[in-house]
Order: structure tokens, then sequence, then C-alpha cells
């Protein structure tokens, strides 16, 4: 690329309403325009770097087994009807109508579409396992849009979404998904964290964050450096997954019972058929005392909430079943939802253990799942330590045991969840099992905030001078500077000649032949933060030399004319 036939649109100022750096810089180095608040032009400068990121996600998405398809951004709302979002959403939903006054979305997310998709495409057991993902424009009407492109009310996202036949597969396809997400995020060149992000229910912690670590995040990570706990403070939804873990693993691993015996026992005692046992969540209050007390039960299969609401648990006098409002209200979702829980109230939650207060007729863990069931506290097992992760300080002791907290910023970047069934039972997704039998789809989604990453980049990356990109995203890897371009032979043979080196070397280099002085030149560049420059002028040529200088380097350095090319290679 010549820089005379590029857009470069670089600021002296930042514009007024941004806070933080990345968004400072973004718009300063001519990467982002505002159009309004939360949507932005992406420049030529800012789509290159896109670019890059979305290149390095697709290839590990592929390398993991995706499958790239695209997905409407406009979506009717009767599939949003069907799973209930229309009504749940709330204000982040953009909704409109068109012409007929019919009800459409502009797409947050698409678990809806893809299910969709895969109840009209996946009818046997045998099409699956299968991930499609896509990298498309989400609209979320944020209600504080700020950061620039971090927190965007338009931005761009790569979804995925997994179906499997059941748990088993699900928990190998969540794998592959973190492992690729691990690749992608060192890829990159980021520093990142993987943090537990919901109740930890399903299959040990059913959702993980991948965090960026930097002052400026709206998150607060609390990790232990001695051991591998790691999880979002904001997310309440961590308390019951510390609950869990604070049970010692050796004592889970003695009492630890089968996951089918276990529903075996649940579907006796609560007499229902067995194929109704324990998988998703209802919530129960107690009645006693002040503070209601709330206890996660769970229930697998097509369960009918109000034959158990009849009264068809036994033990259960004393208790109510916490209505739909008061569940809404105090957890930001109704019943029967798999994904992260926000309190609002400091309520004790413990994962699984309605089961345990109303009877004691199996004590233990199953060791895939990682979750208590039956257990007596205090009996059984240790009492757990509830600890109200929200209000935790550096130095407190991890919940695991296993060293003291620390706590840190982070940015969330990533977000890769195990759904369970809670889309395809709603939607009606079913295939047909080994045996014939329809059964729900099990589904797992995983998120990529592509534009996020790079605000979260600069945030990480950057000095007085501007940004310094990370190579792998870096607009362009390499700026040529000639001194005098317009005026010396010398200068513009020895340039035009190392830039077609480099564009033959397949390395994404920028000659700036705009004539303009050095100090302007290299201002602009150190402002992009493009990691490599190399400076050609008629002094150094004369002794066979130019000068490369590395975006954090302190001095240009000499370089032989016949090694420049090399060096930047
Ligand atoms: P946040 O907690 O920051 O609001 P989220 O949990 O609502 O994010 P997800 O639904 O998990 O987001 O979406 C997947 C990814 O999309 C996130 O991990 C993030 O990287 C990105 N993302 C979400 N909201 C935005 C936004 N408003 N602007 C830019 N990227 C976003
Ligand atoms: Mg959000
Ligand atoms: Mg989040
Ligand atoms: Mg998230």
């Amino acid at each position: 690329m010549k820089a005379s036939r590029f857009f470069i649109g670089t600021l002296k100022e930042a514009p007024a309403d941004a806070e933080i750096v990345s968004h400072k810089l973004m718009v300063r180095a001519g990467m982002i325009r505002r159009v309004a608040g939360g949507i932005y032009n992406y420049l030529p400068i800012g789509l290159r770097s896109i670019r890059k990121v979305e290149a390095i996600v697709r290839e590990e998405m592929n390398r993991a087994g995706g499958l790239e398809l695209l997905m409407p951004a406009v979506q009717p709302a009767e599939l949003w009807q069907e799973s209930g979002r229309w009504v749940q959403y709330g204000p982040e939903l953009l909704r409109l109508k068109d012409r007929k006054q019919n009800d459409f979305v502009i797409g947050p997310t698409h678990e809806e579409v893809v299910t969709d998709i895969a109840r009209n495409q996946i009818k046997s057991y045998r099409q699956m396992p299968v991930n499609f993902y896509q990298i498309q424009t989400k609209f979320r009407d944020e209600i504080r849009p700020r950061f620039g492109v971090m927190r965007g009310r338009e931005f761009t996202m790569k979804d995925a979404y997994s179906f499997d036949k059941d748990m088993a597969g699900l928990q190998e396809s969540y794998r592959k998904m973190y492992e690729a997400y691990v690749r992608i995020f060192t890829r990159i060149g980021l520093e990142f964290r993987a943090v537990a992000a919901d109740n930890g229910s399903i299959g040990g912690s059913g959702s993980h964050e991948f965090h960026v670590i930097a002052e400026t995040g709206e998150d607060s990570i609390a990790y232990c450096p001695t051991s591998d706990f790691a999880a979002n403070v904001e997310a309440a939804d961590a308390l019951p997954l510390i609950a869990e873990r604070a049970a010692p693993q050796e004592a889970l691993k003695k009492t630890s019972t089968p996951g089918k015996a276990k529903c075996e026992a649940v579907a006796e005692y609560l007499n229902i058929p067995l194929e109704r046992t324990i998988k998703s969540i209802v919530l129960a209050t107690e009645n006693e005392g002040a503070e209601p007390t709330i206890w996660l039960l769970m229930l697998r299969g097509d369960h009918d909430l109000n034959e158990i609401k009849a009264g068809k648990l036994p033990g259960l006098s004393g208790y109510r079943f916490a209505t739909e409002e008061e569940i809404v209200e105090w957890f930001g979702t109704p019943p029967g939802y798999l994904g992260p829980l926000k309190t609002k109230k400091p309520v004790k939650v413990i994962a699984d253990t309605t089961v345990a207060k109303m009877s004691d007729f199996v004590v233990g863990s199953n060791e895939v799942d990682f979750h208590t069931t039956g257990v007596n506290w205090g009996r059984d097992l240790p009492e757990p330590v509830v600890a109200d992760i929200r209000n935790v300080r550096r130095g407190d002791p991890s919940p695991d045991g296993k060293g003291t907290l620390e706590i840190c910023r982070g940015i969330e970047v990533g977000h890769v969840f195990q759904l369970g069934a809670k889309y395809s039972e709603a939607m009606n997704a079913t295939f047909l099992d080994e045996n014939g039998k329809p059964q729900p789809m099990i589904m797992g989604c995983y998120g990529i905030g592509i534009t996020r990453i790079l605000g979260a980049a600069i945030e990480q990356n950057f000095d007085e001078r501007g940004i310094i990109w990370p190579e792998a995203i870096a607009p362009f890897e390499v700026v040529l500077c000639p001194m005098g371009y317009d005026r010396s032979d010398a200068v513009r043979e020895q340039a035009d000649k190392l830039y077609a080196q480099l564009v033959e070397a397949g390395i994404d280099v920028i000659l700036d032949d705009r004539g303009e002085r050095p100090g302007v030149m290299f201002a602009d560049w150190e402002l992009i933060g493009v990691p490599h420059r190399l400076v050609i002028g008629d002094r150094g040529l004369k002794e066979g030399k130019i000068e490369y200088q590395g975006r954090r380097d302190a001095e240009p350095t000499l370089l032989p004319v016949e090694e420049a090319a090399v060096t930047v290679t």
C-alpha cells in the first residue's frame, strides 16, 4: 500500500466523549468515527485490523471443526416469542416493524435463528456433533454505550453454536471451543485469563468468560495465583460454584455416585418417570425466616412444573415455589433458565440443594458433572463456605483452599456457555436418537467480541505517542518512511525497491510517499501503531545504511541496506 493512495485520518485531538485511552487513540489514529451513540464507521485503517482479528478467529474456528454460515441480522419476532425472549430480553433488544406491521428484531445474538436452522436440518443423531458459526454484525441497545468499540450498540461478534446428542457430547464440543479460544487470544497476542462465569450446575463450570486484563475493564476478577481458581466477581452467579468448590475434592470423590443412579433416586423420590429427572433449574423459597432462602432444584426432561407445584413433592410443606415475578426480580431471569443468574438480593444460593433439603436419599456428586446432590452439609461434607465473592478482597482465602485471592480488572472479549436444552426444548428442536426416540438437542454457544478486541488490545498496548499494535492484528506490519521521496532519486529508488521486496515477501507494508515532513510522518505512524519502521534517507544511504526502529524501541538501529528487508520479515 502506498500512503498517497490510502486514507489516513489522524487527528491531534481526541473527541470529548472519549473516556479511555483505546477510544481516544482509535479515533485519533483514524480507525473509527462516531455516527451515533455506540455506532461507528470503521475507516480503512480500522477495518484492516478487524479483518486480521477475523482471519485468526476463522482459522481457529475452522481448525476446531466449526462450520461457517451466515444468519440474518433482522429476525422475525415469532422466533423470539417461541423461545420466550421476546418478553424476557428487555430494552436491549431493538425491535422494529416492517411495512405490514410485522414485528422484527435486530439480532443481539442468534440462538433462536440457529435453533430454527437445527430443527429444520438435523433429524438424526448421526448429523451431530455440529458447530455452526458466523462473524456478523450484532445490535444491542446498551443502556450506556461507551468506550468506543468496547461497548458499542452495533458491533461485530463471532458467534458459534454447537449441537450434540447428549451432555457428554456437549462437554467435548465445549472443550474444543475453550481450547480454540485459548489459541485465538494467544495468537492475537493478548494477556488474558479464562474465568468461571456461572453457577456451574452442569458439568463443572458451565460457562467461562475470557478476559483481557486491563485497568479499564468493566469487570472485576478474583483469581488465585497458586491454583486455577478464577471467577468474575460481578457475576454473582459464581456463588454456587464457590459453594461447590468449597467441598474438599477427596470427600466428593469418596461419596461420588453415578449420574444415572442419582437420577433414578430423584425420580423415585419425586415420583416422576426417569426421563423427567434432573436437568433444568427451578427455584423455591422457604417461608421460614425473614430473608427467603432460595434453593436450586434440578429437574431433567420435559417435566411439568404445574404438576410439581400441585404438590407432587413430598416433604415440601413449608416451602413455596417462587413466583415467576419474584424469580425475575431476584435473578433478572425467569425460571428454567440455565444461564448466568444475576442476584439483586443477597441470597444464599447453593446449587442443587433443594433435593438435599428435602431428603437424604442420596449423598454424593457426579464426578463428571461435579455437582453435589443430596448432601446434608455439615454431616456428610464440611459446611460449604458460601463466600459472597462480590465482596472479596485481595488476600482473602481462595474458595478452593489453595491460596489467597488477587483481584484484577478485565475486559470480557469472549464467552463460552453450555446452554443444554434451553432453546431446543422451548423451540422443539429434536432429533431421533439411536433407538429412534425423539430427544432435544444439547446446545452450547460461544461468542467473541471481534470489534471489542481492538479496544482491549490497545488498552494493553499503548504509550504517550499512540497505539502499539500486537503484530498479528496491526493494520500494517511495516512502514517505510523515505526522507524526501519526491526530491531524492536515491531515496525513492531504494524505498521502491524495499517496498517491492516486502510486498513480494508477503509483508503488510505501507510506503509513506506523501512527501510529509519527517516529524509528521513519524507522529502519524507512531499514533497508528505500526510495529516496524524503516527510514530511508540520503545520509544513511551514503554509508549503505537504513534506520530501523521497532515501535517499542527507544532508539533507532542502523542496518546495512541489504539486511533491512530481512530484519522486518
Ligand atoms: P458484557 O458483559 O460486556 O455486556 P455480554 O456478556 O453481554 O458482554 P455476550 O452475550 O457474552 O456479551 O456476547 C459475546 C461477546 O460479545 C462478549 O464476550 C463481548 O466480547 C462481545 N460484546 C458483548 N456486548 C458488546 C458490546 N456492547 N460491544 C462490543 N462487544 C460486545
Ligand atoms: Mg451485555
Ligand atoms: Mg458479560
Ligand atoms: Mg458474556
